[in-house]
């Protein structure tokens, strides 16, 4: 039997197939429409398309785990408010179950990836996966299984106010770390920079633009900020940055250790953190949340 594991993203939903061993047996990737009927759409084609990829019956999947952005209610398989999906409500989880007849479990898209990352990349004890992406949230996974809280508020840094007099958070607050350390913020931050920001902040930065230079600086320490604040809150052994925007590489790992250090060498009590020593960067094209999804539908 295999376990299909699938990530709902803002522009394209990934599906896996995880042979009991733990190893990804096929994969497929298509491109994510908006809308209620869409997405339910996009993610039936993907279980199909994996089950012929894959060379098996769909009778063969024992399981679907589903990581997808928005609130999402557990016990219902409900999704609400996934706002980059168009999505306002849809009953994901029953729809499915109905189609295929397994089990179908809907998880925050930020913990199917914390718990994919510590699978994938072999980590142990409490890891912590920041997802620098459109926008800013923690996932939390202690020995392979989801923290999630009461409420699945576990792990939402990127609503923590760091700023009084910051900008306008869509949350109702002011400052909060996501105005700064994520797409969205970027965006604010150098509207040069287009759509996605991301793609040509490091090229603008390196021709001398002084906006994308100060835009990037402003994500490195909200970046920093989140790495810290894991750190004093859940104390975790690893803390994997992942998210479209990990995709800035190496010019963002340098600056991020550089601030960690700069910290460590104005304060014993950081430095006794070993901040720099516990981050580690997700791989490329690491299929961490359609990973993470189909091992947590059995937790
Ligand atoms: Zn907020």
């Amino acid at each position: 039997m295999m376990r299909v594991g699938i990530d709902i993203g803002g522009t394209k939903t990934q599906a896996v197939a995880l042979a009991d061993s733990g190893e990804i047996a096929a994969s497929v990737t298509l491109p994510t429409m908006r809308g209620e009927d869409a997405v339910l759409a996009t993610t039936t084609s993907s279980v199909v398309a994996l089950a012929a990829t894959a060379g098996r019956e769909l009778g063969e999947f024992s399981s679907i785990g589903i990581g997808i952005p928005g609130h999402v209610d557990r016990v219902g398989g409900r999704v609400r408010n996934a706002v980059n999906l168009g999505v306002r409500s849809l009953e994901l989880g029953p729809a499915l179950r109905e189609r295929f007849g397994i089990p179908v479990e809907i998880d925050n898209d930020v913990t199917a990836a914390a718990a994919g990352a510590a699978h994938l990349m072999s980590l142990s004890g409490t890891v912590a996966f920041l997802n620098l992406g459109t926008g800013l949230a923690a996932g939390i996974v202690v020995d392979g299984v989801a923290w999630r809280g009461q409420a699945g508020a576990a792990g939402e840094i990127g609503h923590l106010p760091v700023d009084p007099h910051g900008l306008e958070c869509p949350c109702g607050q002011r400052g909060c770390l996501e105005t700064i350390a994520s797409g969205a913020g970027l965006r604010r931050a150098w509207p040069a920079g287009g759509a996605h920001p991301g793609r040509g902040l490091v090229r603008a930065m390196e021709s001398g633009d002084a906006d994308a230079r100060r835009a990037f600086e402003g994500l490195v320490s909200g970046a920093a900020g989140c790495v810290r604040i894991l750190a004093l809150s859940i104390d975790p052994q690893t803390i994997v940055i992942g998210g479209g925007l990990s995709r800035l590489g190496e010019p963002l790992r340098q600056a991020l250790g550089a601030t960690l250090r700069e910290w460590s060498g104005t304060s014993p009590f950081i430095a006794d953190l070993k901040l720099p020593e516990r981050v580690q960067f997700l791989p490329e094209n690491t299929p961490a949340a359609a990973v993470g999804a189909a091992l947590v539908s059995r937790t």
